[in-house]
C-alpha cells in the first residue's frame, strides 16, 4: 500500500516538476530587447528553425521596464542577444544580463555596430518648442539619441551585423541568412529611394509632432526639419502652455494639415494643437483643419499589431505614406 502511494506520490512530483520548467515560456535562439532588432533577426532566419522575439513585450514601454528572473534566464540560455545600448536598454542589460551572460552568448550591440561601421551617434537634441531640459539633464554627460535603427541606413548595418552572427553559429545555413538578408536589404533600399523621391519633390520640409520625438535619425539622413512637444526618451504626456503656443504657432505660420504622434501615445498635445486650430480659425486663421497622424517608431509595437505580423518594413511604409500626406 504504502510503495503504490510512493509510487503515485513520485508520478504527480515528476510532472509537477515538468509542468513547471516549461512554464517559463519556450526557449528562444535569438532574443532582442526591442522590435526591430527582433524583427531584423526573423528576417534574417526565414524558413529556418531558429526563432527569434523581443524581451520587452508588445504594448509595454521600454523606458518604464526592467527584466524579471524569467526574462534574464531566457536570455541567458539563448544563443543570440540584441540590445540597443543607449540609454533605454544599456543599464539594465548590463547590470542584470551582461554581468553573468555565458561565453557563448553572441551579443550584438546596435551603437557598437554602428561605431565599427564608421556611423556617427548622434546627440539628443532639443526640440524647438520642448520646454528647457530639467536642470540635472542638462549638466549630463551628452545622451546619445537611442533611436537609431529609424534611419534605413542603420537598420541594414543592424542586420548585417545579425546576419553575420547567425552565420557563425550555423554555418551550415549561412547560404540562406545571407540571401534572405540580401532581400531584405534590397526592400530596405527601395524604401529609401522612395522617401528621398518624396523629399526632393515635396512642397514642404517640415513635420510637426505634438507628441514626444524618436525620429532624429530619420530626419537627418533626409534633411527633413521638425518640431516637437517632448525630446526623444520623454515619459511626458501634458505639454505647457508655452510648448502648446509654440507649437500652434509654427502650424500657422506654414499652414499644417498634419500634426504627427508616435504609436501608442494619448495624442494629448496633438489633440490639443488641432482644437487650438479650429478656434484659430473662427477667429479668421485661414489655413487648414488638422488631421492627426501616426509616425512608428517601432521602439515597440501594440499587441494588436504585433498578433497581425507586422514587419519593420510595413511599418516603414506607413511612415512613408504619412510622409507622403504630410510634406506635400
Ligand atoms: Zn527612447
Amino acid at each position: 500500500m504504502m510503495k503504490k502511494f510512493s509510487f503515485v506520490f513520485l508520478s504527480f512530483m515528476f510532472l509537477f516538476v515538468l509542468a513547471l520548467t516549461s512554464c517559463g515560456g519556450k526557449s528562444l535562439d535569438v532574443i532582442s530587447t526591442i522590435y526591430p532588432g527582433a524583427d531584423f533577426a526573423k528576417a534574417v532566419l526565414k524558413d529556418s528553425t531558429m526563432e527569434a522575439d523581443m524581451l520587452v513585450k508588445p504594448g509595454v514601454d521600454i523606458h518604464n521596464y526592467s527584466p524579471s528572473a524569467v526574462d534574464i534566464k531566457n536570455v541567458l540560455k539563448a544563443k543570440v542577444f540584441i540590445y540597443v545600448g543607449g540609454e533605454d536598454d544599456s543599464k539594465w542589460v548590463e547590470e542584470e544580463i551582461l554581468s553573468s551572460a555565458p561565453k557563448e552568448l553572441k551579443i550584438i550591440n546596435m551603437f557598437d555596430c554602428l561605431r565599427n561601421a564608421g556611423v556617427s551617434l548622434l546627440g539628443e537634441e532639443k526640440p524647438t518648442s520642448a520646454d528647457e531640459l530639467e536642470e540635472e539633464d542638462a549638466l549630463d554627460k551628452v545622451e546619445y539619441d537611442s533611436h537609431v535603427w529609424t534611419s534605413i541606413t542603420n537598420a541594414s548595418i543592424i542586420i548585417k551585423a545579425i546576419c553575420d552572427a547567425l552565420c557563425e553559429i550555423d554555418s551550415s545555413n549561412k547560404d540562406k541568412y545571407i540571401r534572405n538578408t540580401n532581400a531584405y536589404i534590397a526592400s530596405l533600399n527601395m524604401m529609401d529611394e522612395e522617401i528621398k523621391d518624396i523629399v526632393s519633390n515635396a512642397k514642404t520640409n517640415f513635420l510637426c509632432f505634438g507628441d514626444r520625438f524618436p525620429f532624429l535619425y530619420f530626419v537627418k539622413e533626409y534633411g527633413i526639419n521638425y518640431d516637437a512637444a517632448f525630446m526623444g526618451c520623454s515619459s511626458n504626456k501634458d505639454a505647457s502652455s508655452k510648448v502648446i503656443v509654440s507649437l500652434t504657432n509654427q502650424v500657422k505660420e506654414k499652414h499644417l494639415s498634419y500634426v504627427f504622434v508616435v504609436e501608442m501615445s494619448s495624442s494629448t498635445v496633438a489633440r490639443t494643437i488641432k482644437e487650438e486650430i479650429e478656434k484659430e480659425k473662427k477667429n479668421g486663421y485661414d489655413g487648414p483643419s488638422i488631421e492627426i497622424l501616426t509616425f512608428y517608431s517601432m521602439q515597440n509595437i501594440t499587441k494588436d499589431d504585433y498578433k497581425k505580423g507586422y514587419t519593420y518594413l510595413d511599418f516603414m511604409k506607413k511612415n512613408v505614406e504619412a510622409l507622403r500626406l504630410a510634406l506635400n
